[in-house]
């Protein structure tokens, strides 16, 4: 638990060097950055929604149990890197190392109609060894359906987490899918591996060697070249899967088919946690370093919700990582950022007179939708014209001495797009805000609202 008794109170202490920088692994997202992530919120949210998504807002942190019993007890995850904590009250909690775990005791909790569909923007909290693209504290974005095993709905959620990538004009992205199979050929299949594996354990990489008894399915995806040759030859469990899954499977191969969204099915693809079963996918950036490269990914869980203490109860998923997709948008050849045109601020009044003339005309635009921004403390000219171009803004609306006797606003243009070439129009006071709007719309200096 946290404790400030070192620092003495009302005494200005500096805090030490390390204190005083954001905790290794996390990072301050602010500026042009957190425009963008605003941008690809908004996005993803318009487009889930549209597909009878509702935002699902819920606690940060949950009883510990929630992440060891749905994730499972020696999934790296819980052991290596979940934040741990005991309360105030003696409860042990856990910060979210990911999200499908709570929206599913939220779905055990209250029991809503099903099918559920929910979609969330969340922090999620893992200690890991932080390096680009991997942070202790990243965001993702996802969404959770709760209550059909219907393969159509693998379709519809492998399908917009497809497009909500394209619709960021995020290009060299590959989709691929998997099984995983289910309780009625899994176990088999799990054994199967176990034993191949334990019988070249030795040539397995020093990580891996040693989880072959725990958990064989994790030696699949590992990328050393160690285990990728020991598992080149290893039983397939595309070959080991049951008449129900290969059926499942080829339903969500055909919709996805019908649909025009292209993958590839993948083998290794296993996923880190115990919870999933049957379908399995992965969204990756192939222009990323292979560390880096996952987007996105997720899969069916059948058996979480009956885990976590509820009904049987199917479910389908997926969460993308929003650090991720800032990566892969700043790389050459992708899309520009979607905010790289106009200004949420269009607007800076430049306050010459004092008084309420100012505070009065930026409330007024604002209050007629037109983004406004202001100086205050009343500087001079120069310093204000210098704010109004670091904020973005197209106009400067400059309330002066002169003007206010004659019962006008200046406008001036800080980027030379008044359509008439001028640098500076003289408008009546009663007309400005009308006068702004149709400069705004000719000029397309207001950013699409988010
Ligand atoms: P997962 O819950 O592990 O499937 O993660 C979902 C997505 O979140 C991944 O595909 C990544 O895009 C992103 N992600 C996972 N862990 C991290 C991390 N430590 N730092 C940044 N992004 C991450």
């Amino acid at each position: 638990m946290v404790s400030a008794s070192s620092d003495r109170e009302g005494e200005q202490v500096a805090l030490d060097e390390q204190a005083a920088r954001a905790p290794i692994g996390t990072q301050d997202i602010w500026g042009e950055a957190s425009r963008q992530v605003e941008a690809v919120v908004s996005t993803f949210a318009k487009h889930v929604e549209l597909a009878g998504y509702g935002l699902l807002l819920g606690p940060m942190f949950e009883d510990a149990r929630v992440f060891t019993r749905a994730m499972g007890h020696a999934s790296e995850v819980v052991v290596k890197e979940m934040y741990t904590f005991e309360d105030h009250g003696g409860r042990l909690l856990a910060l979210r190392p990911e999200a499908t775990a709570s929206v599913a005791r939220a779905f055990v909790q209250h029991r809503p109609p099903s099918p559920w569909k929910v979609w969330y923007a969340t922090p999620a909290f893992r200690y890991e060894r932080p390096q680009a693209g991997r942070y202790r504290q990243h965001h993702q974005l996802g969404v959770e359906v709760l209550g059909s095993a219907d393969p159509d709905l693998d379709v519809e959620v492998i399908a917009l987490a497809e497009r909500f990538v394209a619709a960021l004009g995020l290009a060299g992205v590959s989709l691929r899918v998997g099984s995983l199979g289910d309780p009625a050929c899994r176990p088999a299949y799990v054994e199967a591996l176990r034993s191949y594996l334990a019988s070249r354990a030795e040539a397995c990489c020093a990580e891996h060697r040693g989880r072959i008894s725990v958990n064989p399915l994790r030696v699949l995806d590992c990328k050393t070249q160690e285990c990728r040759s020991v598992t080149a030859d290893a039983p397939r469990l595309q070959e080991a899967l049951c008449a129900d899954c290969r059926n499942h499977q080829d339903r969500v191969l055909a919709g996805l088919d019908a649909l025009g969204i292209a993958c590839k099915l993948d083998d290794s693809l296993v996923r880190g946690l115990d919870y999933y079963t049957r379908t399995t996918f992965e969204l990756s950036a192939d222009a990323l370093a292979s560390a880096q490269n996952g987007l996105g990914g997720g899969g069916r869980y059948d058996g979480l919700v009956e885990a976590l203490g509820g009904p049987p109860t199917p479910g389908i998923g997926f969460a993308m990582g929003i650090e991720r997709l800032m990566l892969a948008r700043l790389r050459p050849g992708a899309a520009g950022p979607p905010s790289d045109v106009g200004t949420s601020t269009p607007v800076f009044v430049v306050d010459m007179v004092g008084g309420s003339a100012a505070r009065d005309l930026t409330d007024e635009l604002r209050r007629a939708g037109i983004g406004a921004d202001r100086a205050f403390g009343q500087r001079s000219l120069k310093a204000q014209l210098k704010a109004a171009d670091r904020s973005g803004a197209y106009y400067a609306c400059i309330v002066g001495p002169d003007e206010q006797a004659r019962g006008s606003v200046a406008i001036r243009s800080l980027r030379d797009v008044m359509p008439g070439g001028e640098r500076q129009l003289d408008v009546g006071r009663d007309v400005v805000v009308a006068e702004l709007m149709g400069l705004i719309a000719a000029t397309g200096a207001t950013r699409a609202p988010l």
